[in-house]
Formats: C-alpha cells, sequence, structure tokens
C-alpha cells in the first residue's frame, strides 16, 4: 500500500516514516522543508520537496502515484508565532489542508489521518479533557486545528473523505536507535530546552510562571512518547480503511508532569544541574492539559507503550547529547 506523508520530514513525521517502512507501507514523503529535516529520513525513501500550497505540484504528484491514504503532519505549532503573523498560520495549516483534500477528491483519495491538537480545546474546564469537551481555542494555531477539523467533517459528509482527527497532547522523546529526534529552530519546547541547557547550549532554562494553581505552581502536561504517537496514526489508517467511520480522539496517556518534575527527571538523567530561573507566565497557556483516554483505548485498543516519563525523557536524551547541533542546522 503506497501512503502519502505530508510533513513527514518533522520531528512526529520522520518518525512515522520509520514505523511505516517497518509495517512494510510504501512511502511518498511531500514536504517544503521550512521546518523539516531531510536527513531525519531513511535515504532510500522517496522525497519531494514541494509546498501543500503549490496545487500544481500536488496535481503532479496525484498524477503519478495511486495513493491508498494520506498521513498530513504538516504545519505550524508555535502559539506565540500564530498571534504575531495569523495569515502565515491560516495559509499553512488551513489553506494547505483544503489544497490537500481537492487533490485528494480529484483523485479519489478516501482516506486521510490528520495531526490535531489538543490547543483546540482552550483553558480546559475539566482535567483529564475529553473530545466532547467545547472547543475553545484563544489562540490562532488552535483555531486553525479546529477549522482543519470542520473542515474535514464536511469533506466526509459531501464527498465521502474518511478522516481521523488526532489531538495530540505534548510529543516528546526520540526513536530509541539515537539517530532521529526533536529538533525545532527556533525551538521552543520544553524537554529539547531543558536538554539544550544541561549540554551547556544555554545558560538557563526559563519556568513560564511558578503560580499556577499546580502541585507546585508550574504547569501540568501529558508528554506521549514519540513513537506511541506514530504507531498510533498507523492504527487509525488501517482502521479507517478497514471501517471507514471519521473520527476524532484524543492521543495522550492520561497523565500529567509539571514543567519542575521535567527538570527534575533530566537533573537526574544527566547528572548535570540544569540551572532555571522564573519568568512570566507563556501567552495560551493552561495550567493543566491531561488527556483522558477513555475513547481511544475503548474504539482503537490502543495503549501508549513508551510513554513513561523515564522512557521519553532517556530517549530524548540519547539524541540531544549525540546531537548537540540537531540535523546540523541549529
Ligand atoms: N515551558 C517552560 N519553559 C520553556 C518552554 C516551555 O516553562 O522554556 C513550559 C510551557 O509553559 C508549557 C510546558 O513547558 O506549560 C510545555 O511547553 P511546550 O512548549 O514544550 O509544549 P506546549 O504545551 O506549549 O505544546
Amino acid at each position: 500500500m503506497k501512503i502519502l506523508v505530508t510533513g513527514g520530514a518533522g520531528y512526529v513525521g520522520s518518525h512515522a516514516v520509520r514505523e511505516l517502512l517497518k509495517n512494510g507501507y510504501e512511502v511518498v514523503v511531500y514536504d517544503n522543508l521550512s521546518r523539516g529535516f531531510q536527513e531525519s529520513l531513511p535515504k532510500d525513501v522517496k522525497f519531494i520537496n514541494g509546498d501543500l500550497n503549490n496545487p500544481e505540484l500536488l496535481e503532479h504528484v496525484f498524477n503519478s502515484n495511486k495513493f491508498d491514504a494520506v498521513i498530513d503532519f504538516s504545519g505550524h505549532l508555535e502559539v506565540e508565532e500564530s498571534m504575531r503573523n495569523p495569515e502565515k498560520f491560516y495559509l499553512n495549516n488551513v489553506i494547505s489542508l483544503l489544497n490537500l483534500l481537492k487533490a485528494m477528491h480529484n483523485h479519489n483519495v478516501k482516506t486521510i489521518v490528520y495531526s490535531s491538537s489538543a490547543s483546540v480545546y482552550g483553558q480546559p474546564k475539566e482535567i483529564p479533557v475529553s473530545e466532547t469537551h467545547v472547543n475553545d481555542t484563544n489562540n490562532v494555531y488552535g483555531e486553525t486545528k479546529a477549522i482543519a477539523e470542520r473542515m474535514l467533517k464536511f469533506f466526509d459528509n459531501i464527498y465521502g473523505i474518511k478522516s481521523v482527527s488526532l489531538r495530540y497532547f505534548n510529543a516528546a522523546g526520540a526513536d530509541s536507535s539515537g539517530e532521529i529526534g526533536e529538533a525545532h529552530n527556533p525551538e521552543t519546547h520544553l524537554i529539547p530546552i531543558v536538554f539544550n541547557t544541561a549540554l551547556g547550549k544555554r545558560q538557563h532554562i526559563s519556568i513560564y510562571g511558578t503560580d499556577y494553581q499546580t502541585k507546585d505552581g508550574t504547569t501540568i502536561r501529558d508528554y506521549i512518547h514519540v513513537k506511541d504517537l506514530s504507531q498510533v496514526h498507523i492504527l487509525a489508517m488501517e482502521r479507517l480503511l478497514s471501517e471507514g467511520k471519521s473520527n476524532v480522539f484524543n492521543v495522550g496517556t492520561g497523565k500529567g508532569y509539571s514543567v519542575k518534575e521535567i527538570v527534575e527527571t533530566a537533573r537526574k538523567i544527566t547528572g548535570n544541574e540544569i540551572p532555571t530561573i522564573i519568568g512570566s507566565r507563556r501567552f495560551g497557556d493552561p495550567a493543566e492539559l491531561v488527556a483522558h483516554v477513555g475513547k481511544i483505548k475503548k474504539e482503537l485498543g490502543w495503549e501508549p507503550r513508551y510513554s513513561d516519563l523515564k522512557t521519553i525523557m532517556e530517549t530524548s536524551w540519547k539524541w540531544h547529547k549525540n546531537h548537540p547541533a540537531g540535523y546540523g542546522k541549529i
């Protein structure tokens, strides 16, 4: 079976490409390398350097390949940037998906797994937050994900394109080989920043707020190992291909860890001091974001296997220690 993986050179995408190949799928990666790294992909995988906002190229790719399904990891993800540059986010997270869905419709490809986000919930009114919680985001990034999910719903109603939207909680960790891992430019994510500080690439990590109503005053997140996240895309795709029922799932563990707990764990793993300073709250950050995972367990029969904090942090550390410059461009 041939799968188009858009945004496949990014952090989660590159891990999913490995899983797909391991499972015997033929993969075509389509990525404009604005955030991704070709070095994160196996040398023999078919790679197209392209933008989803280039409909002519997309048309050509769909003409030259008969895809059984699409997995979309493309798009931008920094909340703060989305509030400084909303146009970019609507263009790269909404218009791009529209182009992709148009191409799928034109070429009779009826299956897509989409990377959505827990940010659609905004400031959750209950923890753990379930899929039925109101979509109430306060930032453009979360809004683009909510629009995308609604667009997918209507492309199913009208054209019969079946989709699963996976609402990621905090993707973390790295492939156990240590060969690929998390690399963003600029890096805004907690765990890479903590390890970059351990490596001396940063003088300190700034904790964004210590006055939240949480056990230690810092924000709590549900960290999900990128390998678990990759595998759930394949499971969701296979289920879509066999049952053809669109759906939306939270993808998390149901357990939360505070920023201070993450820093403490990193200190133990690295043996380094990892200096912290107290910074102000970051716009858009809810105090606590932990997934209710009952639906995905029941309906997909999925359980995370690599997402205990120790495995997440150790695999991440292995990647950062062996690749202090990421893929060499940072
Ligand atoms: N965070 C922090 N300092 C940093 C980066 C992140 O205190 O330098 C906090 C942030 O406020 C959030 C948590 O760590 O509550 C996880 O942030 P990240 O950017 O990794 O993921 P997000 O939750 O924004 O998707």
